[in-house]
C-alpha cells in the first residue's frame, strides 16, 4: 500500500464501542480519559473478520461510513472482544487504541463504558432490572 493511500485510509478510521455507538476519529491523546478506579481486568479477545462484518457489528445504525475496528465490552463475561479488519491489517496505534477501551479509557469527553460499568454495577445491585440506563 502507499503512503498516500495508507494516509487516506487512516484519516477514515472510525471506531466504536458497542455499548455507545461512540465514534470518533483515532486520535493519540483521544483516550485520556483515565478508567474508573474499579475497572475490572477483561480478557482481551481479538477477532480478524472482514469489513462487511465490522460494520455489520460496530456500525449497526449506519451512522459511519467506514468503520474499521471496534472494541464489544461484555461484563457479564469479562470479556473485551476487539474486531479488526482482515484485510487490512491494523497499524500498531488501532492496536493499542482499542485495547485502551478494553482498559475502561473512554474517548476524550466521552463516558461510554464508565457509564456502562456503572450501570451493570448497578445492575448487578438490582437497581435495575438489566443494566439498562436509567
Ligand atoms: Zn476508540
Amino acid at each position: 500500500m502507499s503512503q498516500v493511500l495508507f494516509y487516506f485510509r487512516n484519516a477514515l478510521l472510525v471506531f466504536a464501542l458497542f455499548l455507545s455507538g461512540c465514534a470518533s476519529l483515532i486520535l493519540d491523546n483521544d483516550l485520556d480519559n483515565p478508567p474508573p478506579p474499579d475497572f475490572p481486568k477483561l480478557t482481551v479477545v481479538e477477532h480478524y473478520v472482514t469489513q462487511k462484518e465490522i460494520n455489520d457489528r460496530c456500525n449497526n445504525d449506519g451512522k459511519y461510513a467506514l468503520i474499521h475496528a471496534c472494541t464489544e465490552v461484555d461484563f457479564e463475561r469479562m470479556v473485551a472482544d476487539i474486531w479488526f479488519d482482515k484485510d487490512s491489517p491494523p497499524p500498531k496505534s488501532l492496536i493499542k487504541h482499542e485495547l485502551e477501551h478494553s482498559r475502561g479509557h473512554d474517548h476524550f469527553g466521552d463516558s461510554v463504558i464508565r457509564d456502562a460499568w456503572e450501570n451493570f454495577k448497578r445492575s448487578k445491585r438490582g437497581d435495575l432490572p438489566d443494566g439498562r440506563s436509567p
